[in-house]
């Protein structure tokens, strides 16, 4: 079948599926998107895919062309069957039945990677918008030897997990995507090109994991968590965020930290960039 709309329409009739909301079910029916999305992704013969979320399997399929391997990962019973239909004759093609959040990936990694016709390890997704961050933050977290994520996800939200730190739409986690990749917009997407229409227009964003992060700190967990608190109090300046929190014993000794690392004292949590939160964890925090 040559047009993806009918196909969709075509499979989701022969297996009497209704999209499932509660799952963030939207499946993509513009093959100029999906032919975006695999090729900004790069995937090549060396290449493992993990496919997160296949659906109805319309992704799969050009990944499963390009690929050494694709593993794909979905927690809806009624998909699987949709997609060991479609891709059972294909040796590249493996599928896990699984919520992507309990999935042990550094494991699962590791195993593939015995194979040496696999020299890297890419993510591509049309991603359930209700676990976006969850999920980007272990992939990001989990330290997997991921090269990079190629992801559909909500306008706002990939602006947010894209902006460069100090660009208007900095939030914390932009410094977090940050400190662990290279993030580009490919393209915005309108709602017309999934079924059914999600209320929300989306973006498809290429994030290149970084070799070295950009910033050194001896405990990352620490930046990070300043991070966080400034943010939880994100209308007040960084001072008294951070003295509220208590990441500042009090307001005398951040002023004191402010200055020395020429920070204005007014300034807000969103205009520091990961190197002055860098900064401020080393003088608050110095290791002993
Ligand atoms: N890839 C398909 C496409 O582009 O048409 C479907 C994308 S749809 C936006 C998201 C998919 O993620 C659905 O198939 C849904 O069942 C699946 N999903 C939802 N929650 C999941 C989870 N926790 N783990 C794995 N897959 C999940």
């Amino acid at each position: 079948m040559d047009n993806i709309l009918e196909e969709t329409k075509f499979i989701m009739n022969k297996y009497h599926i209704r999209a499932n909301k509660s799952l963030g079910q939207n499946f993509l029916i513009s093959e100029d998107i999906v032919n975006t999305i695999v090729d900004s992704s790069e995937i090549t013969k060396e290449d493992l895919v993990i496919e997160i979320g296949p659906g109805l399997g319309t992704l799969t399929k050009y990944l499963l062309e390009k690929a050494s391997k694709v593993i794909c990962i979905e927690l809806d019973r009624k998909m699987i069957k949709i997609l060991l239909d479609r891709f059972s004759g294909y040796n590249n093609f493996d599928l896990l039945n699984q919520d992507i959040l309990q999935v042990n990936l550094k494991e699962l990694i590791k195993y593939e990677k015995n194979d040496d016709s696999i020299k890297h390890v890419k993510v591509v997704a049309n991603l359930p918008y209700y676990i976006t961050t969850p999920i980007i933050m272990k992939l990001l977290e989990e330290e997997i030897e991921l090269e990079s994520i190629t992801v559909m996800v909500q306008k706002e939200v990939a602006n947010r997990l894209i902006a460069i730190p100090g660009d208007k739409e900095t939030g914390a986690i932009s410094y977090s995507v940050y400190y662990y990749a290279e993030a580009e917009s490919i393209i915005e997407v309108p709602n017309s090109s999934f079924l059914p229409k999600p209320d929300v227009t989306s973006k498809v964003i290429k994030l290149k994991i970084r070799k070295e992060p950009p910033v050194n700190v001896e405990k990352k967990e620490i930046l990070f968590r300043i991070i966080k608190c400034a943010f939880m109090q994100r209308r007040k300046t960084l001072l008294n965020a951070l003295v509220n929190a208590k990441v500042f014993e009090n307001k005398e000794k951040g002023e004191e930290i402010l200055r020395k690392l020429n920070l204005n004292l007014t300034i807000r949590p969103e205009n520091l960039s990961l190197q002055d939160y860098a900064n401020i964890t080393k003088l608050a925090f110095p290791s002993k």
